[in-house]
C-alpha cells in the first residue's frame, strides 16, 4: 500500500477539503469481510446466479450471462427497472441494494409438494435470537410479522416452544448449515423456504446485519427506575449530551442511559445492554458473564467466539467453563460495532488509518461508501475494525416479507408490495393489493377441505367459495331484497342475522346501518343500538335505501333511493327539514342509472358516488358531478370488489362491502384488511 500513502500524503497537504474530496480513490481490503470489492461484471454475474436468471441459460461462460440481454431484461422487469438489456448503471445500483436471498426466478423441482399449507393452524418455533435487540422485541417482532397474514387470510399462528413447527425460525451467520450462505453485512437480509416438511417452511435471518425496528437502536432497559422504556438519545447529563450509552457516573462499568432528554432534571435511567448484566440463549438462565473465566486453560476477560463455529460471542457465567460448562451469549451493547472482525468492541477514536487520525466513522479506504471505524487506536497496525452502527434493518418488516415466502408466496415485481425483493423501509406498513391477492389466492379462493360456516366466537375473517378478489359482476336483477311491508319495528330483527346492508355510512361519528325501514348504529361507545325506523328520523323517505351520507362540512343528510322506485331520487335532510325528492339527473348523474351503490366523501365538498365499476364526483356546492366522470372504479381503487353494494368513509379508511364481508382500503388506497361486516363492524 506504499502508493495510498502517498495518495493520503497528497490529500494531507490539502488546505481545502473540497479539494481533496474528489481524490479519494484508495481502496483497502478489510479483514474478515465475506464480500470483497468486486467489478460491475463479476457483481451482476454472481447476482444473476444467486438470484435465479442464471438458470435460463443452460451453459454459462460468465460473459454470456452478464452480456445476455433477454437475461437482463428479464432481471430488470423483475426489479422495475427500464428494460434496457444491458449492465447499465441504475441495473448495477439495483443490484447493490439490500434485499431477500430468495431467488427471483425459483426452480421448483427443488422443493417437494403443495408450496402451501393444508392447514389453517400453522406453528412456528424461535430457535435463537440475535444479539441485537432485546428477546421480548424479537418475539414481538414476529409475532407482529405473522398478524399481516392472519388479517387477511383465515390462517392462524401459534408459537411452539419445544418440538418442529412448520416454521422454525432462527438467526445465523455467513454459512449456517444450509446450502445458502450469508453473506455478511448488508446485501443478503434473510431467506426462507417454501411450505414442506423439514426444511420447507423455515426462515432464517442475516445475523451479520444490525436488526432493529427500521429507524436506529431500539435499546430496551433493564433496572434501573425506568421500568424497561427504551433509551432516549440524544439526553443530557451532567451538563452533556450523549447520543449512545454511558459508563460515565459509575465505577462498575455498567453502560447506561436516561429514557427522558435530560436526565438532569427528569432523573429516569436504566441499564444498557451488556455481558455485565446479563446473557441470553446458553444453559445459565441469563445470568451475567464472570470475568475472567477459564476455558481450555486460557483465561478470558471478554466475551469470545473461541470454540464455536457459528461466530456468535459467549461468555462463561461462572469463573471456569472447564469445571462448571455454564454459559450464555453476549448481547450487543449499542455502542459495539457490527460485522467486521471485532463485534463486541466499540469504534475507538481517534484512530489511525492509512497514517491519518479519524475521531468520527468514516468511508475511507471503501468502494462502498459504507461508514467504519477501529475498533483499536491504530488500524495499521491492529487490523481490527467493524461498520458503524447504521439505523439497521427492521425484523418485522423483513420477518412480514419471508414469512410470507414460508406461506407459499414468490417475489413480487410490484414495488410497494411486501413482497418486493429489495428492502425498504416503511414506518407505517400495510399489505400491498398485490400481496393480498397473492396469499387470498393461495388460502382464500382456492382453500381446500370441508367449508363450516362462520364461527360467532371468533371473529376471524372467513372466506366463502365464492371468489372475494376476483369478484365477478352481479347484475342488480340478482338481488333478492324484499321490501318489508310491516310498519311497526320488530323488536326480535336481529342485525346479526343480516348478511347485506341497503346501506351504510358514518353519521355524527356513529356507523350507521340501514336495512328495509330500519336502522342500527354503533354508539359512540362501541355499542350496538337498535332497531330504530328511518322514518321516526327522517320521514318521507321509502323503505329500501341505497346510500346515505353526512356531508361533513354542512352536516346535510343525502339520501338516495329508487331501487322499486321508477325514478332514482335523492333527498337532502337539514336537521329536521328536507328538500326533494329530486332526480338524480338534476345532479348530472344519467337516468340509466339503477341505483347509487355508496359515497365517500373526499376533502370539504367532494363527494364520490359509486356504482358498480363506474364512479362520479359530486361537487356538493355546485350540486353538480364534476367533469371527466365516470371514472373506472379499478382504474382508482384497485384490489377491492367492482360489484360491491356498499361503499363508506369511516374513520379515515375506505369500505368496500360485498356479500357479508368489507375490503378496507388505506388512504394510500392500499387493501390492509378484509374481514366480516358482522364481526368488525357491527360488533356481533
Ligand atoms: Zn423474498
Ligand atoms: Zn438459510
Amino acid at each position: 500500500m506504499r502508493l495510498g500513502v502517498l495518495a493520503f500524503l497528497v490529500l494531507g497537504t490539502c488546505s481545502l477539503r473540497a479539494w481533496c474530496a474528489p481524490l479519494k480513490s484508495v481502496y483497502v481490503t478489510f479483514p474478515g469481510e465475506v464480500i470483497k470489492n468486486m467489478t460491475d461484471i463479476q457483481l451482476a454475474d454472481e447476482y444473476l446466479k444467486r438470484y435465479g436468471y442464471a438458470d435460463v441459460l443452460q451453459k454459462s461462460k460468465l460473459q454470456d450471462v452478464v452480456t445476455n440481454p433477454e437475461v437482463l431484461k428479464k432481471l430488470q422487469r423483475q426489479l422495475g427497472l427500464e428494460e434496457t438489456g444491458s449492465l447499465d448503471q441504475s441495473t448495477v445500483d439495483a443490484m447493490k441494494q439490500p434485499r431477500c436471498g430468495v431467488p427471483d426466478i425459483r426452480n421448483y423441482q427443488t422443493f417437494t409438494g403443495d408450496l402451501k399449507w393444508n392447514h389453517k393452524n400453522v406453528t412456528y418455533r424461535i430457535l435463537n435470537y440475535s444479539p441485537d435487540m432485546d428477546a421480548s422485541l424479537i418475539d414481538d417482532a414476529f409475532a407482529r410479522a405473522f398478524k399481516v397474514w392472519s388479517n387477511v387470510t383465515p390462517l392462524t399462528f401459534t408459537r411452539l416452544f419445544e418440538g418442529t413447527a412448520d416454521i422454525m425460525i432462527s438467526f445465523g451467520k455467513a454459512d449456517h448449515g444450509d446450502p445458502y450462505p450469508f453473506d455478511g453485512k448488508d446485501g443478503l437480509l434473510a431467506h426462507a423456504y417454501p411450505p414442506g416438511e423439514g426444511i420447507q417452511g423455515d426462515a432464517h435471518f442475516d445475523d451479520d446485519e444490525y436488526w432493529t425496528l427500521g429507524s436506529g437502536p431500539a435499546i430496551k432497559t433493564y433496572y434501573g427506575n425506568a421500568e424497561g422504556e427504551t433509551c432516549h438519545f440524544p439526553f443530557l447529563f451532567e451538563g452533556k449530551s450523549y447520543t449512545s450509552c454511558t459508563t460515565e457516573g459509575r465505577t462498575d462499568g455498567l453502560p447506561w442511559c436516561a429514557t427522558t432528554a435530560d436526565y438532569d432534571k427528569d432523573k429516569k435511567f436504566g441499564f444498557c445492554p451488556s455481558e455485565l448484566l446479563f446473557t441470553f440463549g446458553g444453559n445459565s438462565n441469563d445470568a451475567p458473564c464472570v470475568f475472567p473465566f477459564e476455558f481450555l486453560g486460557v483465561k478470558y476477560d471478554a466475551c469470545t467466539k473461541d470454540g464455536r463455529t457459528d461466530g456468535y460471542r459467549w461468555c462463561a457465567t461462572t469463573s471456569s467453563f472447564d469445571t462448571d460448562k455454564k454459559f450464555g451469549f453476549c448481547p450487543n451493547r449499542d455502542t459495539a460495532v457490527i460485522g467486521g472482525n471485532s463485534e463486541g468492541d466499540p469504534c475507538q477514536f481517534p484512530f489511525t488509518f492509512l497514517g491519518n487520525k479519524y475521531t468520527s466513522c468514516t468511508s475511507e479506504g471503501r468502494s462502498d461508501g459504507k461508514l467504519w471505524c477501529a475498533t483499536t487506536s491504530n488500524y495499521d497496525t491492529d487490523k481490527k475494525w467493524g461498520f458503524c452502527p447504521d439505523k439497521g434493518y427492521s425484523l418485522f418488516l423483513v420477518a412480514a416479507h419471508e414469512f410470507g415466502h414460508a406461506l407459499g408466496l414468490d417475489h413480487s415485481n410490484i414495488k410497494d408490495a411486501l413482497m418486493y425483493p429489495m428492502y425498504k423501509y416503511i414506518e407505517k406498513f400495510s399489505l400491498n393489493r398485490d400481496d393480498i391477492n397473492g396469499i387470498q389466492y393461495l388460502y382464500v379462493l382456492y382453500s381446500s377441505g370441508p367449508k363450516t360456516g362462520p364461527d360467532p366466537t371468533s371473529p376471524e375473517p372467513q372466506f366463502t367459495t365464492s371468489s372475494p378478489i376476483l369478484p365477478t359482476k352481479s347484475t342488480p336483477s340478482e338481488k333478492t331484497t324484499t321490501v318489508s311491508t310491516t310498519t311497526h319495528v320488530d323488536p326480535s330483527q336481529d342485525a346479526c342475522e343480516i348478511n347485506e346492508f341497503d346501506s351504510i355510512t358514518e353519521i355524527q361519528k356513529e356507523l350507521h346501518f340501514f336495512k328495509n325501514r330500519h336502522y342500527w348504529k354503533i354508539s359512540k361507545k362501541g355499542e350496538r343500538e337498535g332497531p330504530f325506523l328511518i322514518s321516526e328520523k327522517w320521514p318521507a323517505l321509502p323503505a329500501v335505501i341505497n346510500t346515505v351520507f353526512e356531508d361533513q362540512l354542512t352536516q346535510k343528510i343525502y339520501f338516495f333511493a329508487g331501487t322499486y322506485l321508477p325514478e332514482k331520487q335523492f333527498w337532502v335532510f337539514t336537521g329536521n327539514e328536507v328538500s326533494g325528492p329530486s332526480k338524480i339527473e338534476k345532479l348530472g348523474l344519467p337516468s340509466s342509472l339503477d341505483r347509487v351503490e355508496g359515497a365517500m366523501q373526499r376533502g370539504n365538498s367532494k363527494v364520490l358516488l359509486f356504482n358498480g365499476e363506474n364512479f362520479w364526483r359530486l361537487d356538493l356546492k355546485g350540486q353538480i358531478i364534476d367533469k371527466g366522470y365516470p371514472r373506472l372504479t379499478d382504474s382508482v381503487f384497485g384490489g377491492v370488489p367492482i360489484d360491491s353494494h356498499d361503499v363508506f368513509l369511516y374513520k379515515g379508511s375506505f369500505y368496500f362491502c360485498r356479500e357479508g364481508f368489507y375490503w378496507r382500503m388505506n388512504a394510500r388506497r392500499q387493501v390492509d384488511r378484509v374481514g366480516y361486516v358482522k364481526y368488525d363492524l357491527l360488533k356481533c
